[in-house]
C-alpha cells in the first residue's frame, strides 16, 4: 500500500476542500489529533491491527503538517496533541509530545497517564507541562457493561486534576447513554475539572432520544463535548442546539480521521465504521458489502467539518463567525491551558 496516497485529496472530494477552505475560519485548533513517534525498523501502517487505534506504527507531527498542507492551505492550524491510543509506552509519548510544544507553540500537548502513574506524578506534570489529562479504559472495560469512569480515572487522579483546574479528555468506557448518571455526579463533585468527552460520547449516529441525556448534560457547565470522528450532522445539531456554541469543540481524531469512510447505524443501538481501504481490521466479507459505494467514501476529515457546517445550517448560522471561532477556535483554546 502506498502510504503517501492515502491522504492525498481524491478527485471527488476537491470541490469539498475547495469550498471548506473559504468557510473555516482562518485560525483553527483541532482539539482531538494524535502524535507520536516510533522507532525506526516499523513500517508507517501496522499490518496487523486488530483496531482501527492500531492502524498506524508512528504518525509524527511533520506528517500531519504535511497532510494538513494539502488539505487546509489557507489555515493556520493549531492541535492539541495526544499520544498514541496504541499500545505503545505513554512515557516516550508524553517526552515527545513535551519536547514538541516547547518548540511549536501550535501544540497544546496531553498528558497520557497509565493507571500505575501517581496522582502526584499527574499533578506535578499538570503544573509544568502538560493542559490536559487523558487516560484509557482498557480492552476490558470497553466491553463491561460494569465499567465505570472512575475505573479509568481514579477518583484521587479526579482530585488532583480539580485540585489543578485542568481539563480531562475522556473517552467513555462505553457511551453517553450509560454513563450520564456518573458523569452528572463527577462534574458536580469536581467542579474545576473541566470534562472533555470525546466522540460526543461515543455517539456517531443520530439518536431520537440523544436530546434527553443532552438535556440532563446541560446542568452541569463544566462538560463538554468533541466532535471526534462524528460525522453525523444531526448529532451535532441537537448538542450544539441543547448546550449552545460555547460547549462544542471541534476536533478531528487525526490521523484515524484522516481515513475515508462512514458510520452506518447497524441496530440495536450500535454503529459501524466502514473503510473505503480494507486494512487488517476490516472483515472482507463485510468489505466487500459495499465495494461499490466505497470509491465515493470522504476523508472522515472533511466529514466532520461538513457535519458542522450542515448543522450550523439546519440551527441557520451557517455564516455566524463568532459560532465558527467558537467551534474551530476559542473553546478549544479557553479549556486547554495550563
Ligand atoms: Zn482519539
Amino acid at each position: 500500500m502506498d502510504f503517501y496516497s492515502l491522504f492525498e485529496i481524491q478527485e471527488h472530494e476537491k470541490e469539498i476542500v475547495v469550498m471548506l477552505n473559504n468557510w473555516l475560519p482562518v485560525g483553527i485548533i483541532d482539539g482531538h489529533l494524535h502524535c507520536w513517534q516510533n522507532h525506526f525498523g516499523r513500517t508507517l501502517i501496522n499490518p496487523s491491527a486488530k483496531i482501527p487505534g492500531a492502524t498506524f506504527n508512528s504518525f509524527p507531527w511533520e506528517l500531519h503538517l504535511w497532510v494538513m498542507s494539502g488539505l487546509f492551505f489557507r489555515v493556520r492550524w493549531s492541535a492539541v496533541a495526544i499520544g498514541s491510543p496504541g499500545d505503545f509506552s505513554a512515557n516516550n509519548n508524553n517526552n515527545y509530545i513535551h519536547k514538541l510544544s516547547t518548540t511549536n507553540h501550535n501544540i497544546l500537548p496531553v498528558l497520557l497517564a497509565e493507571r500505575w502513574n501517581s496522582s502526584l506524578f499527574i499533578e506535578r506534570m499538570l503544573v509544568r507541562k502538560f493542559v490536559a489529562l487523558k487516560m484509557y479504559p482498557t480492552r476490558k472495560q470497553k466491553s463491561s457493561l460494569a465499567a465505570k469512569i472512575t475505573d479509568v480515572f481514579p477518583n484521587e487522579v479526579l482530585e488532583a486534576v480539580n485540585k489543578n483546574s485542568s481539563a480531562i479528555i475522556l473517552h467513555l468506557p462505553r457511551d453517553i447513554f450509560s454513563g450520564v448518571g456518573e458523569l452528572m455526579d463527577l462534574a458536580d463533585k469536581y467542579r474545576n475539572i473541566k470534562f472533555v468527552i470525546a466522540h460526543m460520547g461515543n455517539i456517531y449516529c443520530y439518536r431520537s432520544d440523544l436530546r434527553f441525556v443532552l438535556r440532563e448534560i446541560k446542568k452541569r457547565t463544566n462538560i463538554l463535548l468533541d466532535t471526534a470522528m462524528v460525522a453525523d450532522s444531526q448529532v451535532v445539531a441537537e448538542a450544539l442546539r441543547t448546550l449552545g456554541p460555547g460547549r462544542v469543540i471541534f476536533g478531528s481524531d487525526a490521523p484515524f480521521g484522516y481515513l475515508r469512510g462512514r458510520y452506518i447505524d447497524v441496530g440495536d443501538k450500535k454503529s459501524i465504521f466502514q473503510s473505503q481501504i480494507p486494512f487488517n481490521w476490516v472483515a472482507p466479507n463485510v468489505h466487500c458489502l459495499y465495494k461499490e459505494e466505497k470509491k465515493g467514501f470522504r476523508m472522515m476529515y472533511l466529514n466532520i467539518i461538513l457535519s458542522i457546517k450542515d448543522a450550523l445550517n439546519i440551527l441557520d448560522k451557517q455564516n455566524n463567525h463568532e459560532v465558527k471561532e467558537q467551534l474551530f477556535y476559542l473553546n478549544a483554546k479557553n479549556i486547554f491551558r495550563r
